[in-house]
Order: C-alpha cells, then sequence, then structure tokens
C-alpha cells in the first residue's frame, strides 16, 4: 500500500465531524489509549497513540492514558512504567488524566449485580471447555446451559460467594444472557466474570474475580466519559456486545470505531511475540534496537517527531495492510537530515601519513549541520598521522572506483586536496599510505579550480578516540515472517541483523555527546549515542541511502 494515497481526512473524522453536526455528543471529543500493561509498547501503539492523542487535540478535546490491568497474572508494574516512559517519550500529554481499569473494579461489580437483578445475567458452573461445546459453532446454534434460567436469587448469592472467595478457579463465571443462537458467536451469552484466585499490582488480593475484557471494556469508556473509543478491526465483531451492555444497563454510551492495525514489514508486532524475542534472548531487551519497539526505537535513535510523522502520513483505514518499512526509515532520515549534526568517524581505519605535514596539528572550521545555520561550527583536527576508511583506497582500482588509488588525487572532507604517493604492503595487505597534500587547497578548494572526483572522510590519529560502533539490518530475513507456513517465526530472524565494529576511530567532538544524542557521520549514516554502555558506543540508525522512493515505485507498477 502507498502510504502517500491518504487524506489527512480519514473516516475517523468523518465520524466525529457528524456527531459534532448531530450533537450526539454535545460536541465534546474525548478518547483514550488504552493499553494492557503485558509487554512494551511497539509502532503499532505508537500509531494508535498519535490517533487519540492526535484526535483529542485538533477537536480541543482530551485523550485519557487508560491501562486496561484487568487480567492479573501477566501484567507488571515494569510494563505501567514503561508504557508511560514511551508515551511521555512520544509527545504527548494526559494531564491528570491518568487511569486504571482496576480503580473501577467496584463499580463494575455493582453493574453486574445490577444486570443479574434484571435477569440478564447469570452464575453458571459449565467448565470451560463445556461452555465452548456449548457454543457451538458459526454453522450451527449453541446450546443453552441447564443453569441459564436458575433463579435470580440464586445467581446473586453465587455471585457474592465467587467474590467473597468460596469457589476455586474456574469453577463458576457469571455470563450475560443473551442469545445462544446469536449469528455473532460474541453474543452467545458471553463470560462477564472468572474466578482467578491471583494478586493483582494494583488490588493485590482484594478480589478473586476478574472481569473479561468485552465486559470491562466499554464500563471504563462509559465511566470516564469518552465519546469515541477508538480500537483496532478485530474488535469490530464485538461492538454489538459493548452496545449490548451499555444499552442493557442504560449507562452512558460513548461510539465504538475500528480501523485497521499497522503492520510492518521485516518484523513482528505482537507484543506475545517480542516478548518471546526478549525472554528467549534472541534480543538483548525490550529496547532492543533491532525491536519494532518504541524503546528499542529510542535506543536506535529513531527521533519521536519522526514517528509521529510517520503514523500521521500513513493514515488510517478499515483494511489490514502492510507498510513498507522502508517508508519509516524514509521518516526517520528526514527528521535527521533537518536536525542531526554531522561529524566524521573511520569504521574500518587504514593509516594515512602526510609526509609534507609538519608535526603540528592544525584546525578546521567545520560547519556542524548545513541543513541548520544555527547548529554553527566546530573546530576539527588535521594532522599528519589521519584514518580514513579502508574501503577508501584502493591498489588497482575498477574503473568507476573514484576514491584514493595510487598517483589520484581526493579531496579530504574539509581539509585538503589529497594525493596518493605510496602505499605500504604486509603481504597481501595494505598497511599504510604516504601521501602529500596541496598546501593552497586548505579548506578543500583547488586554487586553479581543478576538479577531483571523490571526496572522502578522515580522521587525525592522534587525535582521534576509540569507538564501538553497532550496525543493524532487518530483524528478519523475509517481509512477513509470519506469512510462511509451518515454520516458526524465530527460525527466520536475521543472522545478519546486528553486527559490532570495535576499533573504530572517531573525531574528538564526539566527547560532549549524551546518551541517545543523534548524529550523522559523514558518508556513513545517521547514528545514535548507547545509553547503556559506558565509552563510545553508538548505535547506526540507518544508512544515508534512502530506498523508499525506489520501493513506492516498483510498489505502484505491482
Ligand atoms: P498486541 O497484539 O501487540 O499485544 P494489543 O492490541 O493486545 O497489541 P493493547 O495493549 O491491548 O495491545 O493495545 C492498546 C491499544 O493499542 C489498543 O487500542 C490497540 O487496538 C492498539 N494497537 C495495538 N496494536 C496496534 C497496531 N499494530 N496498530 C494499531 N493499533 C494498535
Ligand atoms: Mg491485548
Amino acid at each position: 500500500m502507498d502510504p502517500e494515497e491518504h487524506s489527512s481526512r480519514d473516516f475517523i473524522r468523518e465520524i466525529i465531524d457528524e456527531h459534532n453536526k448531530n450533537g450526539q455528543f454535545e460536541g465534546r471529543v474525548h478518547t483514550r489509549f488504552p493499553p494492557e500493561p503485558n509487554g512494551y509498547l511497539h509502532i503499532g501503539h505508537a500509531k494508535s497513540i498519535c490517533l487519540n492523542f492526535g484526535i483529542a487535540e485538533e477537536y480541543g478535546g482530551q485523550c485519557n492514558l487508560r491501562f486496561d490491568d484487568t487480567n492479573p497474572s501477566k501484567e507488571e508494574e515494569e510494563y505501567v512504567r514503561s508504557i508511560i516512559r514511551d508515551v511521555q517519550w512520544l509527545g504527548f500529554d494526559w494531564e491528570d488524566r491518568l487511569f486504571f481499569s482496576s480503580d473501577y473494579f467496584d463499580k463494575m461489580y455493582e453493574y453486574a449485580v445490577q444486570l443479574v437483578k434484571a435477569g440478564k445475567a447469570y452464575v453458571d458452573e459449565l467448565s470451560a471447555e463445556e461452555i465452548r461445546e456449548y457454543r457451538g459453532s458459526l454453522t450451527t446454534p449453541g446450546k443453552e446451559s441447564p443453569h441459564r434460567d436458575r433463579p435470580t436469587e440464586e445467581s446473586l448469592d453465587l455471585l457474592e460467594r465467587m467474590k467473597a472467595g468460596e469457589f476455586g478457579d474456574g469453577e463458576k463465571v457469571l455470563r450475560a444472557k443473551v442469545d445462544m443462537s446469536h449469528p455473532n458467536m460474541n453474543m452467545r451469552d458471553p463470560v462477564m466474570y472468572r474466578i482467578l484466585h491471583a494478586t493483582h499490582h494494583n488490588t493485590g488480593d482484594k478480589w478473586c474475580i476478574y472481569p473479561m475484557y468485552d465486559w470491562a471494556h466499554g464500563l471504563e469508556d462509559s465511566i470516564e466519559g469518552i465519546t469515541h473509543s477508538i480500537c483496532t478491526l478485530e474488535f469490530e465483531n464485538h461492538r454489538p456486545l459493548y452496545d449490548w451492555f451499555l444499552n442493557e444497563l442504560g449507562i452512558y454510551h460513548p461510539q465504538q470505531i475500528e480501523f485497521a492495525r499497522l503492520n510492518l514489514t521485516y518484523t513482528v508486532m505482537s507484543k506475545r511475540m517480542l516478548l518471546e524475542l526478549v525472554e528467549g534472548k534472541y534480543v538483548s531487551g525490550w529496547d532492543d534496537p533491532r525491536l519494532p519497539s518504541i524503546s528499542g526505537m529510542k535506543r536506535r535513535g529513531y527521533p519521536p517527531e519522526a514517528i509521529r510523522e510517520f503514523c500521521g502520513r500513513i493514515g488510517v483505514a478499515k483494511v489490514n495492510s502492510t507498510i513498507a518499512i522502508e517508508f519509516l526509515e524514509h521518516c526517520v532520515r528526514d527528521a535527521l537530515n533537518r536536525t542531526a549534526r554531522r561529524y566524521m568517524g573511520v569504521l574500518d581505519p587504514l593509516k594515512v601519513v602526510i609526509e609534507n605535514f609538519s608535526d603540528e596539528e592544525e584546525f578546521m572550521d567545520v560547519v556542524n549541520n548545513p541543513e541548520d545555520p544555527e547548529a554553527g561550527t566546530r573546530k576539527v583536527p588535521f594532522s599528519n598521522e589521519l584514518y580514513i576508511e579502508r574501503g577508501d583506497f584502493m591498489v588497482d582500482p575498477p574503473k568507476k572506483f573514484y576514491r584514493l588509488a595510487p598517483g589520484r588525487e581526493v579531496r579530504f572532507r574539509n581539509a585538503y586536496l589529497v594525493t596518493c604517493t605510496d602505499h605500504i604492503m604486509d603481504g597481501e595487505k595494505v598497511v599504510e599510505l604516504r601521501c602529500r597534500i596541496d598546501p593552497e587547497s586548505r579548506g578543500g578548494d583547488a586554487p586553479d579550480g581543478r576538479k577531483v572526483r571523490s571526496t572522502i572522510h578522515w580522521v587525525s590519529a592522534k587525535h582521534a578516540l576509540d569507538a564501538e560502533v553497532r550496525l543493524y539490518e532487518t530483524l528478519f530475513t523475509v517481509e512477513e515472517p509470519l506469512g510462511q507456513k509451518d515454520v516458526d517465526f524465530k527460525e527466520l530472524l536475521n543472522p545478519e541483523s546486528l553486527k559490532v565494529l570495535k576499533g573504530c576511530k572517531v573525531e574528538p567532538s564526539l566527547q560532549e555527546l549524551q546518551p541517545y544524542d543523534r548524529f550523522q557521520f559523514e558518508r556513513l549514516g545517521y547514528f545514535c549515542a548507547d545509553p547503556d554502555t559506558t565509552g563510545m558506543v553508538f548505535n547506526r540508525t540507518v544508512p544515508l541511502r534512502d530506498t523508499w522512493a525506489k520501493i513506492q515505485k516498483q510498489q505502484r507498477k505491482a
């Protein structure tokens, strides 16, 4: 799909406009982002965050951050903290509206009692397996439970005792009394509460019955006065139930709207699978720069404004599709090109001795970012011993190789025109170059206007700092790691996804970098100072070459 084809006026905003016109919510717009704290956020969540917070902002409304913490067994404080950090980092503000679904457990229970009293819910004693059996299938109607028509008083008493802890896990459930032959399976007397003797991160041991998602979610939205409950397409079939609960209770009723989830090529996006990669140590943690997690992207060097831009430009749709990861990288480059300072660093150093340069260093004035005059200049030391990239020299260059070679002149960026006069070999390996500068070419321009075909980067050997550089490729070798029949996605992990280069040489100004600082190494790409490692460790965010235009062309053709 071509993300550029979307207009900013999507179907969700059209629905909201319509509501505002007909006065359904008195012109109010109140959304929420409702993560379950059972993992770290990923870029799919970023899409939902940008949508919910973005819409609230556009309409002068509000957006809540609500932890959907109704399932005690998989949820942890660490996840709560990481989600708060990530939403903030993305640049959104919920002000004083940070909520937990578990704060509504009492209210939810009252509502459940109300439904039982109205004859719209009952305590069932079928086992989970029997419930599944009784549900029927898409082609056959379900069968009613023998407990379905038990007296209201009996259900009320059993519900009270379920809550009091008299029964073991799974012994009883509370079910809505809807319709066992409803064509929508979600309407066949769905379970509202199950018994689970588990400690909850927020409510401790107060509860041993926990609400199911479908029962809880609409209540949470209703309690918070949400106007538009935006969720992903897989909940479309659950909307009739969302509406049924709120209608039967006769309480404030938000509008659920579904949109297509974000999928990206060469990665997986579900928290369960990301957790599998983290726990199986296939990656270094939730913030591994190869993961599509927000914290991984932050560590990789993606600027939050690039993620917001990406989410805005892909738009929202009603059908699921997959976005090319190259488009995300394109947005990242775009943002970094404007903001990242340029530096020089050599990943695979080859020593160069300048024969006609004194023992003293000289300081070159270098522009920090040609795209941003405000970024100013810095001093970069040049001396008679330098490092250049091994790949920028060839003893016997083929036709189209314009970089350094015996007898050839190139530009050393921001410094001088330099001619290679000799090279020293150790066996097959070049170990040192001898070169001469044109002293008249300081700054890099020839006095007589003669042209050189190539410009290369360098660092002064004496002043250089040692660094480790980590290069990344896609996490998986195939575009759709989940689309392969009978192959576990972990078998498709890319063995080349991380390459660690030690012994890199970088210019001394990099000493000033703080963790997470983003910058460009000229000719090599955008990088980010790794936060977790002492010393100089840089993660490559993206190489410089943008492949999005090419992919877009291919997609248009297809
Ligand atoms: P996952 O399947 O990755 O575990 P989830 O939907 O279970 O995700 P939640 O914490 O329940 O994760 O989701 C919080 C919100 O983020 C929900 O409104 C959900 O619809 C939305 N969301 C999750 N994944 C995506 C995605 N890939 N694209 C868009 N929105 C998403
Ligand atoms: Mg979920």
